[in-house]
């Protein structure tokens, strides 16, 4: 068996086991296969095993990708995004997990105008308060709804983090709890147009703590394609 599929299987049981401690089951939870700096013939291989969402995070890179990737897979855009490369993957994405700023929003609404779509997007949070990190505040991210419910070309549809590495995961579980925690807020307000079905949230790192705290979208590279070579 291919490495890949192996690395696959493994992932896929550890995701059940998380989801069962959290009273759900693995079918309940997103899979994105982070393909950054991995080459087409793996990504179409693995896409062969059954996965069906892949997330790249620089937008060049997806648009170069794009046309030779099986078009059953829905691309996801997870890195952070500069409003003069929207236009290369507007049209391609299913979801943009990276949108942290006011501005970045009103740009992919008028970029989604454009071609005539609603465009789904999730606004991430800086949970950890981290320097290193983009994301709004935990504080920004409310006020920030209000002013993105009257768009009509993009839909808010949840939430997505990054934590800082820590090679003790456990270190984590506060920051997926917290953001779990602002989604429930958030969903309670009954906001026009705004969601929280999707909490994006969980690395090859600590995807299993993200899970038991309610990530339902796990972000997984290393995981399964073992460690990235930069200097392709
Ligand atoms: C690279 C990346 C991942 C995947 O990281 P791994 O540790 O390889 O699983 C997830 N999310 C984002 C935003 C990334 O850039």
């Amino acid at each position: 068996m291919s490495d890949i599929k192996k690395n696959l299987e493994v992932i896929k049981e550890k995701i059940d086991r998380a989801a069962q401690k959290s009273g759900r089951k693995g079918t309940d939870i997103t899979v994105i296969a982070v393909t950054k700096t991995i080459d087409v013939a793996r990504i179409n291989e693995l896409i062969s095993y059954g996965i069906q969402n892949i997330g790249e995070n620089k937008a060049q890179e997806l648009r170069d990708k794009y046309p030779q990737i099986d078009p059953s897979v829905n691309w996801h855009f997870i890195g952070h995004l500069q409003s003069n490369k929207i236009k290369y993957i507007i049209d391609k994405v299913k979801l943009i997990h990276s949108v942290d700023s006011e501005k970045l929003a009103y740009n992919i609404n008028e970029a989604a105008k454009k071609h005539d779509k609603v465009m789904d997007i999730l606004l991430q949070v800086n949970v950890a308060e981290d320097e290193n990190k983009f994301g709004l505040s935990y504080k920004e991210v409310e006020p920030l709804l209000y002013k993105l419910k009257d768009l009509k070309n993009i839909r808010v549809r949840g939430l997505m983090t990054i934590v800082p590495y820590d090679e003790e995961a456990e270190n984590n579980r506060l920051y997926f709890r917290r953001m779990k925690q602002l989604a429930v807020d958030i969903d309670n307000q009954n906001i026009d147009n705004i969601s929280m079905e999707f909490l994006s949230m969980g690395m090859t790192n600590d995807f299993e703590i993200a899970i038991e705290e309610g990530s339902n979208m796990v972000r997984i590279g290393t995981g399964i394609f073992g460690a990235r070579n930069y200097n392709m």
